[in-house]
């Protein structure tokens, strides 16, 4: 067997692994690479393998750095099946869609503001490409539901247990049979922070792993607690009111928008803080509020209960809003505050939230509230770097507003929960840390190597391979 990391290795964005068994190809994940535009063009716009020899592709969740290559890839020749679990068939579904709009909007905003010398730049992939794509999944629900296997051909099965991380998340454990040997290995996508409100945490696997694909994003992290980060929220909120502050915050439309409407909502109800107006600026973010309502099953019934009440939809309340339209969207513009805005795309690549940086960053009342990981090369990672003035679409601006981050609102394990889930494997001979910046990585793994001596930590690099 043959492993090979294309993506996602020493980064947080582009996850694509290539396992290769007795000539059959397995890749999991097909993600985007995501930041400086002139990074990641390259990256993006082919593979490093070709398309239409990879036999099946196991998708582990439906965020744009796991998922968003498969329209190409499709494009590109790729004929086989997509299995992900069915609530990743359809968040997938909606962010490859979204994924392919921003794109369009994106290029026909760069091709009508050229600077001399700059080449126009087109789609990757168009929304009809998305829907090809769409028609190559087959879903595939956790073990803990079908109490099955699903069988890639004689020498390879796997099944997916819950990751904890977004809806529909997913472990993937394959179970390879070579010679005679069989060995299990097994990727986690993301792995999810527990007690995340809404969702399972994730779930341990009960069979023996020999190789391990982990992530990595917040090796060198320990989160403080949720009680510690609600507290610390309900008294940046009670300020932003008594200061009418606009409250800017960057957000994946899936995952965080979500459990930040359920956090909010239980701090309004108990008073904790004042009846704030509070926008979802995200189509995405409603449209995948159906998604939420059609995967019930997904949800970790204890926190859910509080408020999902027969006949009322999930995660709304009465002081917040969804904005569908361009329209709604440009009014939040001149609305004075107090209010908050969650907006997409989370790492300020794109999407509404960028225009509301730009018309808030120079106002030293208003507040940009991080609440997710900002990958190197990324708008939001300058800003909490400090970064000043930032460049806008193509403008300058330097930074006024107040810049706070949550780290503890993130959907990733960080690196206590991490070890807690690595050393809780058995039969492990060989970790690979991947979907972390170097230096999370490089100061992990000996922590981990501490704990378990026998097993070999690898931290490989982009387009590094292994037989094993
Ligand atoms: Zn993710």
């Amino acid at each position: 067997m043959n492993i090979a990391f294309l993506g996602a290795a020493q980064k947080v964005t582009g996850s694509k692994h290539l396992i290769e068994t007795n000539g059959f190809k397995i890749l999991l994940d097909c993600g985007l690479h995501q930041g400086r535009r002139s990074e990641t063009n390259e990256l993006n716009s082919a593979f490093p393998f070709n398309p239409s020899e990879i036999d099946a592709v196991i998708l582990s969740h439906g965020h744009a750095d796991h998922c968003g290559m498969l329209p190409l890839l499709v494009k590109s020749g790729f004929r086989g099946n997509i299995y992900a679990s069915p609530a990743t068939v359809d968040v997938a579904g909606y962010i490859m869609r979204d994924s392919a709009k921003i794109q369009e909007q994106d290029a026909s905003y760069h091709n009508t503001h050229l600077r001399p010398g700059e080449d126009p730049i087109s789609p990757l992939y168009s929304t009809e490409d998305v829907e090809q794509a769409v028609a190559h999944f087959v879903p595939v629900p956790y073990f803990l539901h079908s109490k099955e296997w699903t069988r890639l051909n004689e020498q390879v099965r796997f099944k997916l247990y819950d990751a904890g991380h977004i809806l529909g998340s997913s472990i993937v454990l394959l179970e390879i049979t070579e010679d005679g040997k069989t060995k299990t290995v097994a990727f986690t996508g993301d792995i999810g922070h527990k007690d995340t409100p809404l969702l399972r945490d994730p779930e341990n696997i009960a069979e023996p792993v020999n190789i391990l694909i982990s992530e990595c994003t917040y090796g060198n992290r320990v989160h403080k607690t949720l009680e510690e980060a609600k507290a610390n929220l309900a008294k940046l909120i009670t300020l932003a009111f008594e200061h009418k502050s606009k409250i800017i915050v960057p957000s994946f439309s899936l995952g965080r928008t979500q459990e930040l409407i359920y956090i909010l909502h239980q701090l309004t109800d108990s008073g904790t803080i004042p009846r704030l107006p509070i926008y979802i600026d995200s189509p995405l973010a409603a449209n995948l509020g159906d998604v939420f309502i059609k995967h019930a099953e997904e949800y970790n019934t204890s926190t859910w209960k509080d408020f999902a009440k027969p006949g009322e939809p999930p995660l709304a309340f009465h002081n917040l809003e969804y904005t569908h339209s361009v329209e709604d969207s440009k009014r939040l513009n001149t609305l004075p505050g107090p209010f908050m805005v969650i907006s997409a795309s989370g790492m300020c690549e794109g999407g509404r939230v960028v225009h509301h940086i730009k018309n808030n960053i120079t106002d030293e009342h208003a507040i940009i509230m991080f609440t997710g990981y900002q990958a190197e090369g990324t708008l939001g990672r300058k800003i909490i770097e400090g970064v000043s003035p930032v460049r806008i679409m193509g403008e300058e601006y330097p930074v006024l507003a107040h810049i706070v981050k949550f780290n503890e609102f993130s959907a990733h394990a960080d690196q206590d929960q991490l070890l807690e889930y690595i050393t809780n494997l058995h039969g492990l001979e060989k970790v690979f840390l991947v979907h972390t910046e170097a230096s999370q990585a490089t100061s992990f793994a000996p922590i981990l190597k501490e704990k378990m001596p026998t097993v070999d930590i690898i931290v490989p690099k982009f387009q590094d391979s292994f037989d094993l």
